[in-house]
C-alpha cells in the first residue's frame, strides 16, 4: 500500500551521508521530489514537502540524521490537520455518522467495513440505517453485509430515508446503541437532488460526524470530490477506499492537506475487515520503514481472545497441538485480514510484503490440501494426529479427493508446523513476544550505510 513511498524515501535516504554538504542535500531532495510524484503524490504538496525538508535540514545542519528527523517531522505535519483522529466517539451516545459517496466508490461496503471494525475491534454495540434507498439494491446488498457482520440493520424500502432515519435513531437511543452509521444515498455524479438529500438528513440526523469515501484508485478525482462535499455539507473526515488496488499511495499523503479534513480510514479489501485507522504517526513510522506496531498489536487483541490463545500455547507447548486447533487457528488469521496489509505494520517488512503479494489463506493449495484432509477425518483423528495409519491416510486420499503423496505432503506441513510453533513457544512462552519487542526496538532505516 505504502511501499511505494517507502521505497522512494529510503533511496532518498542513500544520498545523503552522516555528515555531508549542500551538494549532497540538493541530490536528497531532486530524488525525494521525484520520488513523491511518482508515488502520486499532488505536485504541489510534493513541492511545499521538499521546500520545507530542505530548509529545514539546513538550518539544524546537512546530515543523515538530521534529514531523516525533518522528513519524519514534515510528513507528519502534512498528514496532520485539525480534526479528529480515528474514531472518536461522542460524549453521550449513540455517536451518529453520516456516511456520503458517490455511486461506486465504496460506499455501502465501507460502511459494513467500518461497522464490524467498531464491533470487533472497540466492543461497541453497533446499527446500521440503510437510508440510500435511490438503489433497492443497495439496500439488499448492506442486508447482506449486516447479516454476514452480525450488526443489527434498519432498513423498509417503502419509507423515505427521512422516516427510515428518524425510526432507527429513535430505535438506538432507546436500546442504548454506542454507534450509529447511516448509509446515505450514492449518485454517479454531485448533483443537487443529492446534496438537498443530504443536508435534509443531516438535519434530521444532527450527526456527530459526516464521512466522505473516495475512491483512491481515481486519483485527484477523489481530492475533487472531497472538496466538493466539504463545501457543500462540511464533511469531518475522509475515508480512501480501494487502496488495495493500483494506488501508489500519493494521494492519502496529500487528501488531508488538499481538503483540510482530516483523513480517517482506508479501505484495502473487500472483506468486512479490509479497513485500516489512518492515525499520522503511526502512518509516518510506517513510511519511514519502522512499522506499526500499536495497530498491529490492537488488531491482534481485538481477534484473538487471550485466554483461548494461552490454552493453545499450552498445547502447542506440549505437542498436543491437534487438526480442529489447526482449523481454529486459520479462523482467527483470516479476522485479521489481508497477510500484505499484516506485513506492512511490522518493521522491516514492508518491503517483503510487496514481494509476497497478497496470500490468500483460502486458496493457496497447501491450505486447501489440508482443510480437505481434515474434513474427511473422523473426529478422534482430527484430535490425534498420531492415529493416522498408512490405511487410514488411503481413506483420507480417496475422500479428500488427492492422491497419497499429497497427503504425505500436508501432513508432512501440518507437523513441521507443529514442531515449529513449539519451538517458537519456548522460554516459558515468550518467543513470539521476544520476537515482537526486539522489532520494535530495532525498526526503521537507515538500512544501508554507506
Ligand atoms: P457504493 O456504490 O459506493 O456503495 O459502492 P460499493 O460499496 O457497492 O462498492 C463498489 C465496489 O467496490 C464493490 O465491488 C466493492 O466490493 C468494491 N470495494 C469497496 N471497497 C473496496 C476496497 O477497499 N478494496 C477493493 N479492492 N474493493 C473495494
Amino acid at each position: 500500500m505504502f511501499e511505494s513511498i517507502t521505497e522512494g524515501l529510503k533511496n532518498t535516504v542513500n544520498k545523503i551521508r552522516y555528515r555531508d554538504d549542500e551538494k549532497a542535500l540538493k541530490k536528497a531532495c531532486d530524488e525525494l521530489k521525484k520520488s513523491l510524484l511518482k508515488s502520486d503524490v499532488f505536485h504541489k504538496v510534493t513541492k511545499e514537502i521538499v521546500s520545507a525538508v530542505e530548509s529545514g535540514t539546513r538550518e539544524i545542519g546537512i546530515g543523515r540524521d538530521n534529514f531523516l528527523r525533518v522528513v519524519k517531522k514534515e510528513l507528519t505535519s502534512i498528514l496532520t490537520v485539525k480534526g479528529n483522529q480515528g474514531f472518536v466517539f461522542a460524549s453521550k451516545p449513540p455517536t451518529v455518522v453520516l456516511m456520503t459517496g458517490l455511486q461506486g466508490s465504496g460506499k455501502t461496503t465501507t460502511t459494513g467495513k467500518l461497522a464490524n471494525f467498531l464491533k470487533t475491534q472497540k466492543k461497541k454495540k453497533v446499527m446500521i440505517i440503510a437510508a440510500d434507498l435511490q438503489r433497492l439494491a443497495a439496500v439488499e446488498q448492506l442486508r447482506q453485509i449486516a447479516q454476514k457482520i452480525e450488526v443489527e440493520l434498519v432498513a423498509d424500502e417503502n419509507a423515505t430515508p427521512t422516516q427510515i432515519v428518524t425510526r432507527g435513531l429513535k430505535r438506538a437511543e432507546n436500546e442504548l446503541y454506542d454507534v450509529v452509521l447511516i448509509d446515505t444515498a450514492g449518485r454517479l455524479a454531485i448533483d443537487e437532488a443529492l446534496m438537498d438529500e443530504l443536508l435534509k438528513l443531516r438535519d434530521i440526523a444532527n450527526p456527530d460526524e459526516i464521512f466522505y469515501v473516495a475512491d483512491a484508485m481515481s486519483g485527484q478525482d477523489a481530492v475533487r470530490t472531497a472538496l466538493s462535499f466539504n463545501e457543500k455539507i462540511g464533511i469531518s473526515g475522509v475515508i480512501l477506499s480501494k487502496f488495495d488496488g493500483d494506488s501508489k499511495g500519493g494521494v492519502a499523503l496529500g487528501v488531508s492537506h488538499q481538503v483540510g479534513v482530516p483523513l480517517r480510514f482506508i479501505g484495502v479489501g473487500e472483506k468486512p475487515e479490509d479497513i485500516e485507522q489512518f492515525i499520522p504517526e503511526r502512518i509516518v513510522n510506517r513510511l519511514m520503514g519502522a512499522g506499526d506496531i500499536e495497530s498491529l498489536a490492537e488488531k491482534t487483541s481485538a481477534v484473538i481472545d487471550e485466554k483461548q490463545a494461552k490454552k493453545m500455547t499450552q498445547k502447542i507447548k506440549k505437542g498436543k497441538f491437534n487438526f480442529n486447533d489447526f482449523l481454529d487457528q486459520m479462523d482467527q488469521m483470516k479476522k485479521l485480514g489481508s497477510m500484505k496489509s499484516l506485513l506492512g505494520m511490522i518493521p522491516g517488512m514492508g518491503a517483503m510484503a510487496k514481494q509476497i503479494g497478497d496470500m490468500d489463506l483460502d486458496n493457496s493449495e497447501e491450505i486447501r490440501s489440508i482443510k480437505a484432509m481434515i474434513n474427511s477425518m473422523t473426529k478422534k483423528e482430527r484430535e490425534d494426529p498420531d492415529l493416522l495409519s498408512n490405511s487410514r491416510k488411503r481413506r483420507l486420499a480417496l475422500g479428500a479427493g488427492l492422491d497419497q503423496m499429497q497427503v504425505n505432503r500436508a501432513l508432512k506441513q501440518f507437523k513441521s508446523a507443529a514442531k515449529l510453533a513449539k519451538q517458537l513457544s519456548g522460554k516459558g512462552g515468550r518467543g513470539m513476544q521476544d520476537m515482537m519487542k526486539q522489532m520494535q526496538g530495532g525498526g526503521g532505516f537507515p538500512m544501508g550505510r554507506r
